[in-house]
């Protein structure tokens, strides 16, 4: 796993921790990280381990910008997410909706008999998001912990000079950005001579979308948007942008976790602000 040789990690990777050590953490304050990534086809030109991998590269990034003392303790990335809109093509190896949920579910409740009062579902792959945003909630009734979730996406306004907004808004799967940060994490696994130009203009010409921008939209799977299992111009990306894309993301990822570690429930009925 990636980030083994970094303080910042080896202080705060959970399970490197003995059950003595974890049960005398003070956890009224920090959050748990569940990192969900997919090992499925990327096009032909990036590793099916693409999502874990940036999942890998942003927290290791993430994690030089924190201290012990924040109390942001890392669990390892599930590798396998819900990948069953690439089923068929060589290299997906997906788990079925229900499976995801239950794994989900299992760990959030081995978290909260931790002691611990939040979680953070850290996703990287897209086709995961519906089901962790439903799956957050059940947490929240089931475990009574306190249930966040992001994107390894979240705060790509911060990318707007590096990448077209073309790319950032239908470069979905595989294009210009995933192109970029893996080649700048493991630049051997990608073969930039079978990297594609994939068009993607019938996603912004059509009143009907695949549930980008909102509006009415069409459930899909990936041979119904691209023959070539991509979706944005893979051919633009390179390894000086996908660094700064992590250097970016990565410190504002860093602002959000510790924003989370000290969030309290009654914030959202402003009950702080309430004198009886
Ligand atoms: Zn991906």
């Amino acid at each position: 796993m990636r980030g083994k040789g970094q303080k910042a990690w080896q202080e705060c990777f959970l399970p490197r921790f003995s059950t003595k050590e974890i049960e005398s953490i003070d956890k009224e304050n920090g959050v748990v990280i569940l990192p969900i990534g997919a090992i499925e086809q990327h096009g032909p030109h990036l590793p099916v381990y693409t999502d874990t991998l940036i999942a890998e590269g942003l927290l290791e990034a993430t994690f030089s910008h924190l201290k012990k003392e924040d109390s942001i303790w890392l669990l390892p990335p599930l590798p396998y997410g819900k990948s069953t809109e690439h089923l068929g093509h060589p290299g997906t190896f997906s788990l079925s909706a229900t499976t995801l949920q239950q794994v989900i579910i299992d760990l959030a409740k081995s978290v909260q008999l931790s002691g611990f009062k939040r979680l953070l579902l850290y996703n990287t792959h897209g086709g995961n998001w519906d089901l962790i945003s439903m799956i957050a909630r059940e947490v929240r009734i089931e475990t009574g912990l306190m249930v966040f979730k992001m994107s390894g996406m979240d705060y790509k306004e911060t990318l707007t000079d590096l990448y077209s907004e073309h790319e950032l808004t239908f470069g979905i799967h595989g294009g210009d950005v995933e192109t970029s940060v893996v080649l700048a994490l493991e630049e051997d696994w990608v073969d930039m001579n079978r990297a594609p130009s994939y068009a993607y203009q019938r996603f912004e010409e059509d009143s009907i979308t695949i549930d980008i921008k909102g509006g009415p939209s069409v459930a899909w799977i990936s041979d119904d948007i691209s023959s070539c299992g991509t979706s944005g111009d893979a051919s633009l990306g390179n390894k000086d942008k996908g660094l700064e894309t992590i250097n970016r993301l990565s410190k504002k990822t860093a602002q959000a976790f510790i924003k989370i570690s000290t969030f309290e429930m009654n914030y959202l009925k402003g009950e702080h602000r309430i004198h009886i």
